[in-house]
């Protein structure tokens, strides 16, 4: 990383430091869930331990408590992040022998701290410091240097074999991994909670987003894990993914009906139609509302339910 002017002392996402309490443990063959700690919310999440000839662990983020325990117990292989964001690799650190893998979209956002902030789209000098203060005080992030791409769809790990399924939108380089055998689908950050799908970053896109949660459907998996809270899904599994996607038409709804008026990026965003309220740090969340506002504008115009009228204002047509 380059040098940082100081930052501040207390993290920006009024969160404390993450503890590693609440760790669940749950088999399926040699397929280990680790539901992370606090229930998984951020910036824990769910994390998937392959117990094979090559120990492999999918998202580091779950606890680094539980997460040394299973390096001194197994030392791992292989680590491979379902995508770039920060609560899937951040304890990636505990295991410096290991090979690390991503999708090659996404490569640039685990490599460097640095990279992550681009495909955050964090640029000026304020967000910047919020942004590394949560990330590399808060988070102790680190650079990722040794991460090699993903080239294959098929994964060996020994015994065991699953697909990787490439579901972008969230991120660029967003995988699921299906595993064949035990019917499961670890689907990361397609994560059916309750805030529904999150497409805040410069480089997420809203349609693919979309796109993805179809291709997650029609796998129809007998066992859905998630990145976060909503964990282990064995039951009306394609009736929640269906629930979660419907929030995205609920916030175009509510971004359509607004524009019964001409009102611009920044009006919009006045009106919270994503986190239908103010959110705390206001610098960060601004921008990712922003970012998820301009993602349903590119719909609704390309649609022609809205059309653009001079350099910044939308309107319904
Ligand atoms: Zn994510």
């Amino acid at each position: 990383m380059k040098d940082r002017p100081p930052l501040t002392p207390s993290s920006p996402w009024g969160r404390p430091t993450p503890r590693s309490a609440g760790v669940v443990e749950k088999k399926f063959g040699p397929l280990t869930v680790i539901l992370g700690g606090d229930h998984g919310r951020y910036p824990h999440c769910n994390s998937l331990f392959v117990d094979d000839e090559i120990k492999t662990v999918i998202d580091p983020g779950c606890s680094v408590r539980a997460l040394k325990a299973l390096e001194e117990k197994h030392r791992v292989h292989r680590v491979i992040f379902s995508h770039y964001h920060e609560d899937h690799t951040r304890c990636a650190r505990l295991f410096p022998d290991s090979e690390m893998y991503v999708h090659e979209a996404d490569l640039a956002g685990v490599r460097t701290v640095d990279g992550l902030l681009e495909m955050y789209g964090v640029s000026i000098d304020l967000d910047e410091k919020l942004w590394l203060n949560a990330l590399v005080n808060g988070l102790m992030l680190t650079d990722l240097p040794q991460t090699e791409p993903l080239t294959e769809q098929s994964l060996s790990f020994g015994r065991v074999t699953a697909e990787m399924i490439h579901t972008p939108g969230h991120t660029p380089g967003h995988v699921c991994f299906l595993f064949p055998e035990q019917d499961l689908v670890f689907s990361a950050d397609i994560d059916l909670d309750r805030f529904g799908p999150y497409y805040g970053d410069e480089v997420s896109n809203l349609s693919e987003v979309l796109t993805s949660i179809e291709k997650l459907r029609e796998i129809r998996p007998k066992i859905l894990v998630t990145g976060h809270v909503a964990g282990i899904v064995t039951e009306k599994v394609d009736e929640k993914i269906i629930a979660y996607r419907e929030i995205v038409f609920e916030r175009e709804k509510r971004i359509f009906e607004a524009l019964s008026e001409p009102l611009s990026l920044d009006g919009l965003a006045a009106r919270h139609p994503i986190y239908k309220k103010k959110v705390e740090p206001y610098t960060i969340y601004r921008k990712i509302e922003r970012n998820m506002i301009r993602q349903h504008l590119l719909r609704l115009t390309a649609e022609g339910k809205v059309e653009q009228v001079g350099a910044d204002l939308f309107i319904q047509r």
